[in-house]
């Protein structure tokens, strides 16, 4: 997989698990690749040049991230339309020279602690990460930082970085998700450089590592993982780490690694209140200088209405000002419901055994019927092992309650595919995948 530079279908099937759904198939599905340059810019075509408007100014920052983890040797991603090369001055997110990359590290500018908002959800986290951030050598060791999707982990562990640059530039730090960890990992195997590899991490004055839960099932990168771990924690070097779940509820996490992630210090962030979402919105809106002025009636019916995480609650605010910018006309509330209808009548829905038996049927290419069908060909079984795996862990029913909706099997049935599936998502990379990417559609659709 290395060998190949660029694989933007990869990408965009990566890209559909961290993207809102709408914005996916609006927005990404389009997109077309054309190709890759000498000087490692990948260059996708839009169908329309609103496309290329949108894509440019909103996912410009995903897509490059992603196309970076996939092989870090892209160097950016151009967004044109027809033969018209997109222009610099035309995005608003910040232009190449001004992201810091030195291989390891692909920092955002937007993710620094001038720019995070505090509250009470999350200032014990706020507060540990600016002493890690602040002090000559903290060794609050290790620190975990975990939370639901969109409420702020990243954000925090950039800031840190960035503080850091600025304060001890002379420290050697490194940010990557720990997906990114594994790739780098896995080329230094291929590519007999191992001990490069070692030396690297092993010197860190400090390793942020984002997104743990991504190192569920891989074993070996684990066993290197805690070697480096252990390696820095004896140099008193400092290790941040975050994922969605704290360090002994994430599955497919060696115990030993799990228990010396929880060692130290490990803070939640709760979910955001209103007063926090308003002040959010209010310093976005500063924050990215749009054209339009937002009335405070339509920054409190955001911050009353998209609760679920701060990622959607932007992603509404963008979308609405898109759509004024294009269309030219005031932001008024009217306009703010009518694009955020969907969002809501989706959030309130609880996840539901039907919503994803419904999903994982879309996603084997099943009818929803074989569900509670009694047949038994491989790939219908399996994809019902894998919908009665997903509802055991994501909704509060019992077995024998999932049985029942699943044409009446018994509950040792269910835990029987619940074992199965658990035991083969440690050897199949691919269905570990699948399991990923499904329960993020199903908690995250809309
Ligand atoms: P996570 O890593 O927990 O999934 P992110 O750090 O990516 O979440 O945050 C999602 C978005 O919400 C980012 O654009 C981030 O800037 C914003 N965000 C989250 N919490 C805050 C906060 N307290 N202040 C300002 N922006 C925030
Ligand atoms: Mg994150």
């Amino acid at each position: 997989m290395y060998e190949e530079l660029f694989d933007w279908n990869e990408i965009k099937f990566k890209l559909k698990s961290v993207v809102d759904k709408r914005d996916f198939e609006s927005w990404i599905e389009p997109l077309e690749f054309d190709k890759v340059m000498d000087n490692n810019v990948v260059i996708l075509k839009a169908p329309s040049s609103f496309v290329r408007y949108f894509v440019s100014n909103y996912f410009y920052d995903t897509i490059l991230e992603m196309a970076k983890s996939y092989n870090p040797k892209i160097e950016d991603v151009e967004i044109i339309f027809a033969d018209e090369i997109i222009k610099n001055d035309d995005r608003k997110t910040p232009k190449k020279q001004e992201k810091q990359d030195d291989n390891l590290s692909i920092l955002d500018p937007k993710y620094k602690f001038e720019y995070f908002v505090s509250s009470s959800s999350n200032e014990f986290a706020l507060a540990i990460a600016k002493k890690i951030a602040l002090s000559e050598n903290a060794n609050i060791n290790p620190t975990f930082i975990y939370s639901g999707i969109g409420l702020g982990k990243t954000h925090l562990m950039q800031s840190i970085a960035w503080e850091i640059k600025e304060q001890f530039p002379e420290k050697k730090i490194a940010y990557l998700s720990s997906e990114r960890f594994a790739n780098i990992y896995i080329k230094s195997l291929e590519t007999k450089t191992t001990s490069a590899f070692k030396e690297t991490f092993r010197s860190l004055d400090l390793l942020l590592i984002d997104d743990f839960q991504f190192m569920q099932g891989k074993k070996r990168t684990q066993e290197e993982f805690f070697h480096t771990f252990n390696a820095l924690m004896d140099q008193g070097k400092q290790v941040v780490a975050s994922a969605d779940k704290n360090p002994m509820e994430l599955q497919g996490i060696d115990e030993k690694l799990a228990s010396r992630l929880q060692s130290g210090v490990v803070v939640n962030i709760f979910p955001s209140d209103f007063e926090l979402r308003k002040k959010i919105l209010e310093d976005k809106i500063s924050l990215y200088k749009y054209k339009k002025k937002v009335p405070e009636d339509v920054v409190e019916f955001l911050a009353h209405t998209i609760v679920s995480n701060i990622r959607d609650l932007e992603g509404a605010l963008k979308r609405i000002l898109t759509m004024s910018e294009l269309l030219d006309t005031e932001i008024t509330m009217e306009i703010a419901q009518n694009n955020i209808r969907d969002m809501l009548h989706h959030q309130q829905k609880m996840v539901t055994v039907e919503n994803i038996q419904r999903k994982v049927a879309e996603y084997y290419k099943i009818k929803i019927s074989d569900m509670q069908s009694s047949k038994r060909t491989a790939n219908l079984a399996h994809a019902r092992q894998v919908a009665i795996y997903l509802a055991h862990k994501i909704t509060e029913h019992s077995l024998p309650a999932i049985g029942k909706k699943f044409g009446g099997r018994d509950h040792t049935t269910v835990l029987y595919a619940i074992k199965k599936i658990e035991n083969n998502k440690r050897e199949d990379s691919e269905l570990e995948k699948d399991l990923m990417i499904l329960e993020q559609n199903i908690k995250h659709s809309y």
